[in-house]
């Protein structure tokens, strides 16, 4: 059991680390409603183990498919949520783990059942706000009723049926739809073509070897996309560019949080000026909340909690900055012993929300929007504060509000 378990959070930690931003959509429902056929159907391959043996997919199953419309998108199999057998609940337990991993939920069903468990799903998707569809399958055996087919969100599909396929691809393609409309550039309407973007990346021992982290390569890649102009430098040769580009002053500046309060005393007051984590903010973390929750940093007393969430696994070094640079700053900040506790992933905590006083969300370069929205929704619910790591470092080094003047426009 014990082995089990572990295997099943090394294949969710693994998730967690490969997710890229893809859409995730996991399928849900009772054992043996055929969850696993129609995901190697829309797949046209044997992925997930096929077997009318009652709670055949014990672990989690996941696929990365290229879904038309939608691109990459990670199709995930769980174990069945009736799963009655000895392992079951720990199953199960899994299985609503990876709830705060999709962006879009498949509630799978058969012979007219909507009961109990498929109405626990639907009401924890209306409580994440998080879209679903309801797929009654096995449709030539038997047919969906008039009471079946009055839900919300419902499509008819069957292994018999050639055009099946195609048909619950487009329905996944219109429910999550909304979705993809979310990635539109960072930068529309802050930088146009020619404008001179620079972005400050220090190199100190918390960055990778050879390579540049996943949050300053995609501005790169924003920047080129407003057909705009990338220089990119460490903190070290600022001074000194912004010299040599004279009367050409940047648009904008985008550093690193960590290099606020040095780089905002070096780049001039009318250059506009934020980070790379406060833009991944504005683009997918509710940043309106975060915008209310920050200044609650003012309010922490000695032994509050503050929780630190990091969207992926990655070791960390001595200059990390959400286990020990941020509550370093924190406690200088605030002049308060406050408790700080970092947890990396996406998946459920333990912890009960009520513990924190403030939650201060990493970037999350490597989640989709809704995924940090369910990571934080239980936060919100129980009226936490929320913030993010750039609007926390700009805020402790009074510059929250230029930092973010630019979505004020
Ligand atoms: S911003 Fe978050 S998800 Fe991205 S690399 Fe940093 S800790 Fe990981």
């Amino acid at each position: 059991m014990f082995l089990r378990t572990s295997i099943n959070v090394v294949t969710l930690q693994v998730m967690e680390q490969h997710r890229e931003n893809k859409l995730h959509i996991g399928f849900f429902g009772r054992c043996n409603t055929g969850k696993s056929t129609i995901i190697n159907n829309l797949i046209g391959q044997d992925i997930s183990i096929v077997s009318s043996q009652r709670g055949t997919t014990t672990d989690i199953v996941k696929k990365t498919m290229e879904l038309y419309g939608v691109g990459a998108t990670v199709l995930i199999d769980t174990a069945g949520i009736d799963d009655d057998s000895s392992l079951g609940e720990k199953r199960i337990e899994k299985t609503m783990e990876v709830f705060s991993l999709i962006d879009l939920c498949v509630i799978v069903t058969c012979d007219n059942v909507f009961s109990k468990y498929e109405k626990n799903l639907a009401a924890q998707c209306e409580r994440f706000s998080l879209p679903y569809i309801v797929v009654h399958n096995k449709e030539d055996e038997n047919p969906a009723n008039k009471e079946m087919l009055s839900l919300k969100n419902i499509i008819t599909v069957s292994s018999k049926d050639a055009s099946s396929k195609q048909r619950l691809t487009e329905f996944i393609f219109q429910n999550i739809s909304s979705k993809l409309q979310e990635t539109k550039s960072i930068l529309d309407g802050i930088v146009g073509k020619n404008d001179i973007v620079l972005l400050v990346t220090p190199i100190d021992s918390s960055a990778p070897k050879g390579r540049m982290i996943l949050p300053q390569v995609k501005m790169i890649r924003e920047v080129l996309d407003e057909n705009a102009i990338n220089i990119v430098v460490k903190e070290t040769e600022l001074e000194h560019t912004l010299s040599l580009l004279g009367e050409n002053k940047p648009k904008l500046v985008i550093t690193d949080s960590q290099a606020f309060a040095y780089v905002s005393k070096v780049v001039p007051e009318e250059i506009n000026l934020t980070s790379f984590s406060i833009l991944l903010a504005k683009e997918k973390g509710d940043f309106d909340k975060y915008l209310i929750g920050t200044p609650m940093l003012d309010k922490l007393e000695d032994g509050d909690k503050i929780l630190m969430l990091e969207s992926c696994t990655h070791q960390p070094t001595c200059e990390d900055i959400g286990r020990v640079k941020l509550p370093k700053l924190i406690r200088k900040y605030t002049g308060k012993d406050v408790v700080c506790k970092a947890v990396a992933g996406l998946t459920n905590m333990e912890d009960k929300p009520e513990d924190y006083k403030l939650v201060i969300q990493c970037g999350g370069c490597v989640a989709t929007s809704q995924q940090l929205h369910n990571r934080l929704h239980p936060f919100v619910e129980k009226g936490i504060p929320v913030t993010n790591y750039g609007l926390a470092i700009a805020y402790m080094n009074g510059i929250f509000h230029r930092a973010t003047k630019i979505f004020s426009k």
